[in-house]
């Protein structure tokens, strides 16, 4: 039986540790020792050393009773963006939210708490099951840099659940996109705006013209693109010599993805061009799309096990990228979780906290569901 209690306060024990992105210690040690009290064994990679962070990703290994059974892995990431010191969890009315002026950081903690519950719930009830893994990942926030720079020969899983996504619980996420991250650095002229504008070249007239002439915002429905920020620029009577921009595009679609990054960055040079300014650009891929079908196992025994916890299962795609876009790409077919999260990444994030109780429901259906599989089940093909 779920400790209800119990799920909780450790909630509200891990919503009060500070931990923003690169900044994992603290809670990492933490949960190091939950899941050694779980008889789990535990080891931290080094991921944070390649991101510059305090602390690697987190993995645990549980030896299950049943050994041909796949082996089955839970994720959720350790960090939490801004404003996230000194949250302060408070619930009313079943409603769980942050205190004050901080996020909640349910996003993920709300994975990483019914993760922790719906274990120890498999271990107390002496449930038959196969072996299970456990990632607490760093740096997903901001591009996935934890799971990205994770120990690729630790990931020992058939199958992955990542617990980290809003939609009620039940929600099972079977694609989501990839993303590029384009940095454009736009150098004009600098010349004196009064005496001599004639000579001047406006890096910010050129920036414009060339975002002015770019579909941005949501282009089908599985693209986006966004300007993320803008600065150049020195005082009025200047003209501007220098503009740095920051863009994203997104698709769930590899072919649209690239398409369009390579739209952006051409409508770029096309208007340095005929300004005769010039730009460097930089495309970095941050993380390639998933996609996952309805009929692959994964989507069919997440279904069942979500019916099997009282849940209704809703499959659907998502236009954020999760650490199961790594998981999916390292060849462990994974599906993204919602949890129940609401207001992510704002001051008004809340979540139910009978949310909390119907994820750690799932996850110990999921363990069930999987324990009756042989290792031998074909998995859904994954398609980047
Ligand atoms: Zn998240």
């Amino acid at each position: 039986m779920i400790n209800r209690e119990r799920l909780l306060a450790e909630f509200f024990e891990l919503a009060r540790i500070d931990s923003p992105t690169k900044n994992e210690r603290q809670i990492a040690d933490i949960l190091k020792k939950r899941l050694e009290n779980l008889n789990m064994i535990v080891t931290e990679d080094q991921a944070g050393v390649v991101i510059g962070g305090n602390c690697g990703n987190v993995f645990a290994y549980l030896q299950g009773t049943l050994p041909e059974a796949p082996v089955v892995l839970f994720s959720a990431h350790m960090d939490t963006v801004d404003p996230c010191i000194g949250i302060e969890p408070v619930l009313q009315n079943g409603l769980i939210t942050s205190a004050g002026s901080t996020i909640l950081g349910a996003d993920d903690k709300s994975g990483i708490a019914p993760i922790l519950e719906a274990l120890r719930t498999v271990q107390e009830s002496n449930m038959p099951h196969g072996d299970i893994q456990v990632i607490f990942s760093v740096a997903e926030e901001g591009g996935l840099n934890g799971s990205k720079n994770m120990s690729k020969t630790w990931l020992k899983a058939d199958l992955g659940f990542v617990l980290d996504t809003g939609g009620q619980p039940g929600t099972i996420i079977l694609e989501a996109p990839g993303q590029d991250r384009i940095n454009v650095t736009i150098k004009g002229k600098a010349s004196h705006a009064g005496a001599d504008p004639e000579n001047g070249i406006s890096a910010i007239v050129v920036a414009a013209k060339a975002i002015s002439s770019m579909h941005t915002g949501r282009i089908d429905e599985e693209t986006t693109s966004n300007i993320g920020t803008i600065k150049g620029g020195r005082a009025t009577n200047i003209v501007a010599e220098r503009v740095e921009i920051t863009c994203e595009s997104r698709s769930r679609n590899i072919e649209k993805l690239e398409r369009l990054t390579a739209q952006m960055c051409n409508t770029f040079n096309q208007c340095v061009a005929e300004a005769g300014a010039s730009a460097e650009i930089e495309v970095l891929r941050l993380y390639d799309p998933f996609k996952l079908d309805e009929l692959s196992q994964i989507a069919q025994l997440s279904a069942q096990a979500a019916q099997a916890a009282g849940l209704t299962a809703i499959f659907g795609p998502t236009g954020g990228g999760s650490d199961a876009n790594y998981y999916n790409r390292y060849g462990v077919p994974s599906v993204v979780v919602g949890t129940g999260m609401q207001k992510s990444h704002t001051t008004e994030e809340c979540i139910e906290e009978e949310d909390l109780y119907n994820t750690a429901k799932l996850v110990v259906e999921i363990i069930k569901t999987v324990a009756n599989l042989k290792t031998s089940f074909l998995v859904g093909e994954v398609k980047v």
